[in-house]
């Protein structure tokens, strides 16, 4: 039987691929569409835990009855492959340029055992705690304020950088944009 420790993402791939091409299913695979099926394949991964308590879960996990969600990653994993290879994206390249940036986000010493997001861990942000406080009820005579027209910057639309990161080069952009996270599909669309 197969196992992770001996099988390698590139011969994966090229199963996937095999898999595809002798079904000539390439002609259905944009990159648009790779990525919507990719979505909804996390999605089924998610209709698993529906209404289920943790420590349902837990018990499901521990009798090993798992191969249900076993099948759902897989399917969510041949989509990460396709759209890899249809985009020229090398997945343990990208793997290991995301590690290294989430290492800068969250160093070990600010973050270990800590949920918050790096805005907060790094200062940028202070945490949200309730103030108890209601907001000012609207003034019915006061004029509506003035609609501003949207302005888009060369280029488009871009998110805000926290300042550290940009002067120490550590963050371009805001990775949530990113490619990050690709089964046998039930349909090639
Ligand atoms: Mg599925």
């Amino acid at each position: 039987m197969r196992s992770d420790s001996r099988w390698t993402v590139a011969a994966l791939r090229e199963e996937v691929l095999a898999f595809r091409d002798a079904r000539d299913w390439a002609q259905f695979h944009q990159p648009k569409d790779l990525a919507l099926a990719l979505s909804i394949e996390a999605a089924e991964v998610l209709e698993l835990f529906r209404f289920k308590s943790d420590a349902e879960v837990r018990a499901q996990v521990e009798k090993r009855d798992v191969t249900d969600l076993g099948h759902e990653l897989a399917d969510v994993l041949y989509w990460v492959l396709l759209l890899s290879h249809e985009t020229g994206i090398d997945l343990a390249q990208a793997m290991e340029e995301k590690l290294a940036f989430n290492a800068r986000r969250y160093p070990v010493e600010l973050s270990r055992g800590r949920k918050e997001k790096y805005t907060i861990l790094h200062g940028y942000q202070e945490a949200a705690e309730p103030t108890g406080e209601s907001l000012p009820e609207e003034d019915p005579d006061e004029p509506d304020p003035p609609v501003l027209k949207p302005t888009l910057m060369p280029g488009g639309p871009r998110r805000k950088v926290a300042p550290l990161l940009r002067r120490s080069g550590d963050c371009a952009e805001d990775s949530g944009s990113g490619l990050e996270s690709a089964g046998a599909p039930a349909s090639p669309a």
